[in-house]
This record gives C-alpha cells, structure tokens and sequence, in this order.
C-alpha cells in the first residue's frame, strides 16, 4: 500500500470526523448512522469505560472516574491551554530546524523566516488574548439591562432565578461551573481557551479561530515551498522512473504515490509538519464556517444542541400520541412528527410564552411543542389528516404539495425568537457594546419618564394637599 493512500485515509476520516461530531444531532439526520457514529464517539466510549471501571474496582472506582471527568470536564484547568502552547512551540522548533534551514531557495525566500516567526507569535497572541477575554458575566448591575436584550422566551430559556449568583437569569444565558458565573448569550466552554465564549468574547474567539487558521495554511505551504525548493536543487525534478503500464520513462514529480514515497524517505519531518497543518487547518476551517452560519442563523452552540435535544423529545411525543390516538387523529400526528422537526421550534416558542408553563421545564415545553406543530399541522391540512392530504396529492399531483410544504418547512425553520437578520447577528457578535447601548437607552428613558411621572403625581399631590 502506498503512503500516499494513507493520506487520503486520513484526510477522509478526519473530514467525516468534523461532520459527525457537527451534525450528528442534527434533526435531519435522526436515527440514521451519522446519528449512530456520533453517539458512538462521543457517548459510547465513555459508557462503556463506565462498565469496565465499575467490573474492575467497584464503586470505589466509579467514583474516582467521576471525580477525574469533574476535574478534566467541568472545573476551570490549564490542561488544554498547555497542550496548544506545546503544539506551538514544538511545531515551530521543527520548523525552525527543518524548514527554514531549507531557505533560501528557488520556491520560498530567506524573509519566510522572520515572516512565518510573527505568524507564530501572531497566533499566540490571539490565543492569549482570547483565553483572557471576559466572555460577559451576568452582574447584579447588568441584570436588568441583559434581562431587556435577552428576554426569556419560555421554551428553550423559560424564567429562572439562578441560585448560584443569586440572580434572575436572561434568554440565551447559562451558568458556567467552570467559570463559577452565568454567562450572557453563553456559547459554549472552550477547554482550549479555558475560557467560557459568551456575548463579548465570540469575536475574540472567532479572531482565534481566523488567526490559526492562516497560521496553518501559511505553515503547510512554507514546508511544501522549502521541500520543494531543496528537491530542485537537488535536480529531482530530473529524475525519471519506467512506468510498466505505459512501458515508457516518465518524470518521477507526475507520479504522486511514488513521488511521496521518495520524499518521505528524504524528508519525513517535513512531510508530517505540512500534513499536520493541513488537517488542523481543516479543522479550523470546519468549526469557523460552522461557528459562521450559527452566527448567520442567530443561533449559538448551546441553542443548538437544547433545540435538538427538543426536537427529539417532541418527535418522540408525537410518536407515542399518535399511536395511543384514534385514527382520525393519527394523520395529524404522522404529519406533525414530519413536519414539526423544522416547525415547531417557531410555533411553539409563541405557544410557550402565551401561556405559563415556565416552571415546568423542558419536557412540558416539548409537548407543547409538539401541540403547537400538530395544531399547526392540521390548521395547514384543513384539520383532515391523512386521507384529505392522500386524496389532494392525486388530484394536484404529489410534487407540488411537497414543494409547498418544503416551502413552510423553510419558511418556519429560520423562526427564532432572537434571530436579528443577518446583519443585526453579526453586528451583536462583533460589536457587542453598541448592541447593548440601545437597550441601555431604553431602560435609561423608561427609568426618566418612570421619575417624570412619580415626581409629576409628587406635585400634583402636593397641589391637592396645598387647596
Ligand atoms: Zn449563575
Ligand atoms: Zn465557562
């Protein structure tokens, strides 16, 4: 087998990786294997590690593993933030001692020293930057006005007083353990930042993000030009190999399975720092377009993940309602668990904030959920179910209902409570200061004309009291 194979072996597990862990919970891919791999990886592993300690060493050990993954997991440690500084560091000593020594030369210049040396620092730079970012703590002093920004909306953040800071939590925001406060418009908990990414830090961490990112890509093709630029020099680009298929001589350089064989030989640490890049640097690319489109779609890493978590269970609500129903109802149901996946999350945020089911928590918001797609459903069938939605197909033809009712699938999907548009999203992600601003000078006007007419009753009291 030749290297080259490998390669793309591992490029082709890495970018399968990268999809499973980002769309594994996606609705779409319900109950198919995506679903099933991603469990697999991220669960799995750790249950069946569960078993194995507790057959070895018992409680005692189950314990201890609890403790250790609370330690790793969900405590604020360096442990991550270590490990990217060694990366760093060691990927540029090699370079340092197996790139650069290549340059000067045909393909890259002497100035790709100092150059890629301020890409490093660069780089690290950002990183520091952005571990050291504050991500937007929920104080008693801006309560208020993130509570006004962020209103609960009673679905996927229903009203609740966090016990921890003592304090009454808005929409989109959640207590980090880690960080030992809540976070506005909390995103998630980077354990390579060892930071929380919350309202004022995203663009922080999407600058971390960018910056590593051509850090990459610029230190996978500094290796390949400084590899290259030796292979020159020594005339491999004259070398030439009998081909037994074509049974003629061919240019080594045109045969890329031999060709990386070769230069594997002469030039493995060059080789292994160009493909590390290039993997990281795809990496990096996935999460940044990913992290992009969140942001396009007014949704943060942990809407997504509660919002799945819900469609699911409203999914399997509607499922068991529409086999325990009568068989009228069943059609309704059919066609909500189909329809409700997209659906339900804008209906039913409406039904969630109507009435006042906010203590309940989330399994009583996901049959709501799930009532709010079924009413949805039949008022958009004319209440009839299946037989009705059965007898129009044949008549109009099945495509072009199902165009329509991709059309209010689409139409649905993009409802979000917090959704600004596309450029009221971006601009709260990259200048979180002026978003806030506006509803500081709301608060700030609503608070004046509170005083104008308490002062206004004063007076008028005091004219009453003067006759
Ligand atoms: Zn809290
Ligand atoms: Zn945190």
């Amino acid at each position: 087998m030749y290297f080259v194979n490998l390669v793309y072996l591992y490029f082709g597990l890495t970018a399968l990786l990268v999809f499973v862990l980002l769309f594994g919970d996606s609705p779409a891919f319900q109950r198919t294997p995506v679903s099933y791999v991603k469990w697999l990886v991220t669960e799995a592993w750790l249950l069946a590690l569960e078993r194995v300690v507790e057959t070895m060493f018992g409680e005692r050990g189950l314990r201890m593993l609890d403790s250790a993954t609370e330690c790793c997991c969900e405590s604020s440690n360096p442990m991550l933030q270590i490990a990217y500084l060694s990366i760093v560091s060691v990927g540029y000593g090699l370079t340092w001692q197996f790139v650069f020594k290549l340059l000067p030369n045909a393909y890259a210049a002497e100035y790709h020293i100092y150059t890629g040396t301020a890409a490093v620092c660069g780089a690290v730079g950002l990183f520091l930057w952005a571990s050291m970012s504050d991500p937007g703590r929920l104080t008693p002093e801006s309560a208020a006005l993130y509570l006004a920004a962020y209103p609960p909306d009673g679905l996927l953040f229903p009203p609740k007083h966090c016990s921890t800071c003592d304090l009454m939590r808005p929409g989109r925001s959640k207590h980090c353990n880690a960080c030992g406060s809540c976070i506005i418009r909390f995103d998630h908990h980077c354990g390579w930042l060892n930071n929380c990414i919350g309202l004022n830090n995203s663009r922080h961490f999407l600058a971390f993000l960018f910056g590593n990112l051509l850090l990459c890509c610029y230190a996978c093709w500094a290796a390949a030009a400084a590899t290259a630029g030796s292979l020159q020099q020594r005339g491999f680009f004259d070398v030439y190999v009998y081909d037994p298929v074509l049974k003629d001589r061919v240019a080594l350089y045109t045969r890329p399975a031999w060709f990386l064989e070769w230069v594997l030989v002469y030039y493995p640490i060059q080789v292994a720092l160009a493909m590390f890049s290039a993997v990281t640097a795809l990496l990096l690319l996935a999460f940044l377009l990913y992290q992009s489109y969140l942001i396009s779609v007014g949704r943060t890493t942990y809407e997504t993940l509660k919002r799945n978590q819900l469609l699911k269970e409203a999914a399997a609500a509607a499922a068991a309602g529409s086999e325990e129903g009568p068989p009228a109802a069943q059609g309704a149901g059919a066609q909500a668990s189909e329809q409700q996946q997209e659906q339900q999350h804008g209906s039913s945020v409406a039904a969630g904030r109507s009435s006042s089911r906010s203590s309940k928590g989330v399994p009583a918001a996901a049959a709501a959920a799930a009532a709010a797609a079924a009413d949805f459903s039949s008022q958009h069938n004319g209440g009839a179910g299946s037989a009705a939605v059965g007898w129009r197909n044949q008549l109009c033809g099945w495509r072009r209902p199902q165009q329509q009712q991709q059309q209010q699938q689409q139409q649905q999907q993009h409802v979000n409570y917090y959704d600004r548009g596309f450029r009221g999203n971006w601009a709260e992600v990259l200048w979180p200061e002026a978003f806030v601003e506006q509803y500081r000078q709301q608060l700030a006007a609503a608070a004046a004309g509170a005083n104008h007419s308490t002062n206004h009753d004063v007076q008028q009291e005091q004219h009453t009291k003067h006759e």
